[in-house]
């Protein structure tokens, strides 16, 4: 169901009894506390159940020892208005992907508009109607991070110092537009830095018929934030190249779910053994020619830990504090002062892993019992994911 924003304040809540609180931090992936206090959508307490004030709570969950977690963060989405994208003609896909977790997604270009206007006004207009839009409207509480522009030849610093002060915080993907080369890059993302625009690249080949390659020496030389889809989108560069681009730049490395599962793999093996895990980033690309994916965050991390071998608390922060802290998300961690945004997990009913985490290392994804955004709730057992073994329950 879709939601506006502007909506009741959650009040005092308790969320008790929790088994695996997963944080979020890449140094620390485990929390050993079993309460959080919430006060009108923020964090205010984590800890023991006997150590916090939990008096007066207006809602009480207790998880019944089963997981909770920041919400998932999908860094890199393209959402047109609403809950509707054209590229499929398919309606309801942010709140279907809530029901995978997913509370916060980032746009990586509002590209899927038909008719997107190209001329500098007019991509400037769409991206400050994207970014209003969908401040105002939140499709099933999901916050939609959108109005991300894709440059075009002949923009000017000006238009970046415009396009600042009018609330846009993104770039779309550089590469979709007509700025192709490394040179021109390479100055309108130093342009969108000195304002406050952070910068998303596309990495590897064509994405659809009318868009271009875009290989290593581009990527290094335009040095974008985050080298989006660094393993295609579809198409990857080699895994050599990507291998290279892990190692010579210091930018984010994203990984996203609708490309090359393969370099998904060694991308992220990559970044570990450069000792550089915090780097590493989440998304699906989605809404795509490969579809809507509502359980493509979780799917990921379901195949980095399985098939990479990384342990499944850490792919948790792929999927939250990392993208929350590279994209200065006020989500993503379990922490005093962040968003009291969760979700909450189980291992799955019959998956042969006897936790949630073991359940995951072996290449399962995780049932999801309920989801919480600004200290809401926004589904109880997901419609989507398959069941989970033990679901939270609101006591008071
Ligand atoms: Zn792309």
């Amino acid at each position: 169901m879709a939601t506006a924003a502007i909506e009741e304040a959650s009040g005092k809540v308790v969320i008790k009894n929790i088994g695996l609180l997963l944080s979020g931090d890449i140094d620390q992936p485990i929390l050993q506390s079993d309460t959080i206090v919430v006060m009108d959508g923020i964090i205010t307490a984590v800890g023991r159940f006997k150590e916090l004030d939990t008096e007066g709570a207006k809602t009480t969950i207790d998880v019944r020892q089963t997981c909770v977690a920041p919400g998932l963060i999908d860094s890199h989405v393209h959402p047109v208005f609403g809950d509707w994208t054209p590229r499929q003609n398919q309606i309801g896909w942010i709140d279907s992907t809530m029901n995978g977790g997913v509370t916060t997604m980032v746009s990586a270009g509002e590209v899927h508009l038909p008719g997107r206007p190209k001329d500098i006004v007019g991509l400037k207009a769409l991206a400050i109607t994207a970014q209003r839009a969908f401040s105002n409207f939140r499709p099933g509480g999901v916050k939609v991070i959108a109005g991300a522009p894709i440059i075009e030849k002949g923009m000017t610093e000006h238009d970046f110092e415009e396009l600042a002060s009018a609330g846009v915080t993104l770039l779309g993907e550089v590469g979709l537009g007509s700025v192709k080369a490394g040179y021109e890059a390479k100055e309108m993302v130093a342009w969108a830095r000195k304002h406050g625009i952070q910068s998303t690249i596309h990495t590897g080949g064509p994405s659809i018929p009318g868009s271009g390659l875009i290989d290593k020496d581009v990527v290094l030389e335009a040095d974008a934030d985050v080298i989006g889809h660094i393993n295609g989108g579809h198409t990857s560069l080699s895994e050599a190249h990507v291998c290279e681009l892990c190692e010579k730049s210091s930018r984010a490395i994203e990984i996203v779910h609708n490309g090359n599962e393969r370099v998904a793999i060694a991308a992220a093996k990559a970044a570990l053994e450069l000792k550089c895990p915090h780097r590493v980033i989440l998304g699906t690309d989605g809404p795509a020619g490969s579809g809507v994916q509502p359980l493509g965050i979780l799917r990921m991390v379901a195949l980095l830990s399985s098939l990479a071998n990384i342990p499944a608390e850490l792919v948790f922060c792929f999927a939250t504090g990392n993208t929350a802290r590279i994209r200065n998300l006020n989500c993503g961690l379990i922490e005093v002062g962040r968003a009291a945004d969760f979700v909450f997990m189980d291992r799955a009913q019959h998956t042969a892993g006897r936790t949630l985490l073991e359940s995951v290392q072996l290449g399962d994804i995780p049932g999801i019992g309920m989801v919480m955004i600004d200290g809401l709730v926004r589904c109880h057992r997901s419609r989507n994911t398959p069941p989970a073994t033990e679901i939270p329950v609101i006591v008071h």
